[in-house]
């Protein structure tokens, strides 16, 4: 899958860095997770990440520091992940130069939006045009356009992100409770039955468009998108 940045995460919470790995690695990032503020420094001279997500409350060096110190050495965009509590620090962070902060408990599809967003607006070469191309359709996440040659597919938002979900899978079959959590997150309020018309739905557009059946339904498990050339 192709790569659409690095990311360098700083959280000593194991849990909290397992989700955002998670996250970030799904949509495409390569990422980096560390727990304290020493190899954090280490690792960002070492692999120079597009963005560093920053846990402000960490043992030994505090983020505040480690912020200070990114941005001696080096002009990487840092997402600092704050406690409500910490009003003080969260100023202090912004006037040192960090692009944006979250507040705990946040969603992990916020913050990848986030991140995705400071990449976007601050250096537009970086992180875009990106898009997935297969041998009958070209998607692109940044337009939320998806073409056969020169024909837009016309999709909703969420039947775009079903498509998308899927494609950035392809060839590996993802669950519907898999697609529930990626696409609709905590928002989704119906059954699996939703799932199945979203996902006929698309899977009836690419049809049309391309003659191909690209999605494939696996018996009792999901759906997989597979795009071979014939
Ligand atoms: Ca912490």
């Amino acid at each position: 899958m192709l790569t659409i940045g690095s990311i360098l995460v700083v959280e000593d919470e194991t849990s909290i860095q397992n989700v955002v790995r998670t996250y970030l690695q799904n949509v495409g990032f390569q990422v980096v997770c560390v727990d304290n503020g020493p190899d954090a420094l280490a690792r960002a001279r070492e692999m120079r990440p597009d963005l560093v997500v920053l846990d402000l409350n960490l043992p030994g060096m505090d983020g505040i520091e480690v912020a200070a110190r990114l941005r001696q050495e080096s002009d990487v965009y840092i997402l600092m992940l704050t406690a409500r509590s910490e009003e003080s620090d969260r100023v202090a962070g912004l006037r040192i130069g960090a692009d944006d902060y979250l507040t705990k408990p946040f969603s992990p599809r916020e913050l990848v939006a986030r991140v995705e967003a400071i990449l976007r607006r601050r250096r537009p070469d970086r992180l875009g045009p990106v898009s997935y191309d297969f041998p009958h359709v070209r998607i692109h996440p940044d337009s939320h356009e998806v073409r056969a040659g020169d024909e837009v597919i016309d999709l909703t938002s969420t039947e775009f992100n079903v498509l998308l979900e899927l494609a950035q899978h392809a060839g590996r079959v993802l669950t519907r409770e898999q697609l529930i959590d990626r696409v609709w997150g905590v928002n989704f309020f119906g059954n699996d039955r939703v799932v199945d018309v979203y996902v006929g739905q698309v899977r009836r557009k690419l049809e049309k468009a391309t003659g191909q059946t690209l999605i494939q339904t696996v018996r009792g498990v999901g759906y997989k998108f597979v795009d071979e050339a014939s």
